[in-house]
């Protein structure tokens, strides 16, 4: 059975015919936000709606990482290492310090709540921006249900300064997030459909200067289901979740190819002894391809 489609010929470079897909745990609830710690060769995900982090080792197999986890949902580590993660449960984003001890990073702007960070991504800078979409209040599935206070904004917070700012206002659901190699644009998906069946369901691209945003445009509309979560290649090209699979997108927007997943994704991540490794959480399960491609892993 096929595990690719190319859209393009490159795409044939991307995958390697003898690395198939492989189902690496399954039997949960839904996963999402995975994050490789390379330096413990272990991976991390989120198992939203059993309230647990869970921890994957090659070779050995998955454990429990943290449980309760506040429905923690996407993580992502600063550039000192450390494991900072969205909780749904808690309406806030945090850090995990090298002791174990939590560090509040967000938790309120002008004195409301957050919804529920979905997603997160540090910037070379130590800024951490994320995603404050409503999915973990609107039911207690993957969370607590709860009145919103505030719009689904996209923020930054940065811990140096002990600040946290508006830098995107007009999402319906802004989800995943990610910057280009160079931190040149930033990539925002907006998946309004959960709730609006007439809701957005694309990939926006903004040019980075310093602190200011610019353009916005759509830069992609997955075919299949919904750009939740996606991490970039070393060359800049987008691999997102779909309703399909995982799909390659190149810089101008175009589809490259797919990995075909027998679950609905819901992110990715690098990881791996070179970077080539494609960690995949899929509703129940965690899946993992090997790639001719290396993927931005930091630090
Ligand atoms: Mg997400």
């Amino acid at each position: 059975m096929p595990f690719f489609e190319a859209h393009d010929d490159v795409f044939n470079t991307y995958v390697l015919g003898n690395a198939p897909l492989r189902q690496l745990a399954t039997g949960y609830a839904w996963v999402e936000g995975p994050v490789w710690f390379g330096d413990a060769n272990q991976l991390l995900f989120s198992d939203i709606p059993n309230n647990r982090i869970l921890r994957y080792v090659p070779g050995v197999g998955t454990s429990v990482f943290r449980e309760p986890s506040n429905y923690a949902n996407g993580h992502t580590r600063d550039r000192e290492g450390r494991l900072v993660s969205c909780e749904h449960g808690s309406r806030r984003v945090s850090r995990t310090e090298h002791d174990g001890s939590i560090t509040i990073i967000a938790d309120s702007y002008e004195g409301k709540k957050l919804n529920s960070p979905n997603d997160v991504v540090v910037k070379s800078d130590g800024t951490i921006w994320f995603t404050d979409p409503h999915y973990g209040i609107m039911t207690n599935y993957e969370g607590y249900k709860a009145e919103q206070e505030l719009p689904c904004h996209v923020y930054r917070a940065d811990p140096a300064r002990g600040t946290i700012e508006t830098v995107l206002i007009d999402f319906q659901c802004p989800n995943g997030l990610a910057f280009s190699p160079d931190e040149s644009v930033l990539y925002v998906s907006d998946t309004g459909t959960m709730f609006d069946p007439d809701g957005n369901a694309h990939m926006r691209s903004f040019k980075v200067d310093g602190d200011t945003l610019t353009g916005g445009d759509v830069f992609h509309v997955v075919d299949q289901g919904k750009s939740d979560g996606f991490r970039l290649d070393s060359d800049g090209n987008i691999w997102t979740s779909a309703g399909d699979g995982v799909h390659c997108i190149s810089p101008s927007g175009d589809l490259l190819g797919k990995i075909l997943v027998p679950e609905t994704v819901s992110n990715i991540c690098f990881g791996g002894r070179a970077k080539h490794e494609l960690f995949i959480t899929a509703t129940s399960s965690l899946y993992s391809i090997i790639l001719n491609r290396e993927g931005i892993q930091r630090p």
